[in-house]
């Protein structure tokens, strides 16, 4: 029999050695969820012994995290502006990135009693979707995804948040299935080119599905459609919000300015210095 401490050790070697990054991170919160303990009941007893079971369902975490699957798919769930999602392999991992996108949209909607319409397109895990949702109690929000997977899991985020009532959820290619006009339209869309599948870390090739990530030769299939569509979908005065990738943001502004329909170009950096976030608005005739 091994206690919470030895256990720990034990295994941030093997991941250290299997190559992960973070070894010690992993084995933590690893062992934490298969105990169903929080950080403090886990810190406070050290000396804990695993029972049999505990310490193979553990052994067995281990070693997927060591042939190189993320540790939110390993658990089931990924950390999102200080919410807990549900996630699996049909939906790509929210990215601590994304919270630029949410923090941008509330920069210009911050009022909590305006009654928007927002669309979140490619929602995924419903990260986008559910939280502003949750930002904008007076909202009403829809969500796309071609995904069928994705769609159900993003339901059952939204209801596990408590929003579930105001949202709607669509399984279609990008506008399908959607009508009416919006105030808000915004999406983290793939855009990785196809050249640079190939060089991706393994834990996303492997494991993330190809769907959310690839983009056609220069990652921006989605962005020109959605931009193009999205011109007509806006209410006049609307917003447009899109995550862009590196090296993107003027490619992305010269399609925002060919297709013409919007204005206010802005930009925004995620907090490694890169333009994360394209904005603009639905240009007033
Ligand atoms: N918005 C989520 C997921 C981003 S991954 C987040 O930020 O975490 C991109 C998502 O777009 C994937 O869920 C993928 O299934 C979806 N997608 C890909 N092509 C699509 C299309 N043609 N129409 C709608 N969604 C699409």
């Amino acid at each position: 029999m091994m206690d919470i401490r030895t256990t720990l050790q034990q295994a941030a070697r093997d991941l250290n050695a299997s190559g992960s990054p973070s070894p010690r991170l992993d084995a933590e919160v690893l062992l934490m969820r298969c105990l169903g303990m929080d950080r403090l009941q886990f810190l406070m007893q050290p000396e804990r012994e695993l029972s049999q079971e505990e310490a193979a369902g553990f052994a067995r975490w281990v070693e997927r995290r060591s042939l190189g699957e993320p540790v939110a798919y390993i658990i089931g769930t990924k950390e999102f502006w200080s919410l807990r999602f549900e996630v699996g392999r049909e939906v790509l991992i929210p990215r601590p990135e994304t919270e630029c996108l949410i923090e941008e949209v509330l920069r210009f909607y911050r009022s909590p009693g305006e009654d928007l319409r927002v669309l979140d397109i490619g929602t995924g895990s419903g990260a986008i979707g559910v939280v502003l949702a949750r930002e904008l109690p007076a909202a009403r929000v829809a969500v796309t995804d071609v995904s069928p997977g994705a769609i159900a899991v993003a339901r059952r985020n939204a209801l596990a948040h408590g929003v579930a009532g105001r949202m709607e959820f669509v399984q279609g290619d990008l506008f399908e299935g959607i009508s009416g006009d919006w105030d808000i339209v915004c999406s983290n869309p793939p855009y990785i080119p196809e050249g640079v599948y190939n060089l991706l870390p393994t834990g996303i090739r492997d494991f993330e599905p190809r769907g959310a990530l690839i983009a056609g030769p220069d990652g921006l299939d989605f962005h020109r459609r959605i931009i193009r569509e999205g011109g007509h979908r806006l209410k006049t005065g609307g917003r447009i919000f899109l995550e862009i990738g590196e090296g993107q943001r003027d490619r992305v502004a010269t399609i925002f300015r060919e297709e013409g329909h919007c204005d206010d170009i802005s930009f925004r950096k995620d907090y490694g210095g890169i333009d994360r976030v394209a904005s603009a608005r639905k240009k007033v005739r």
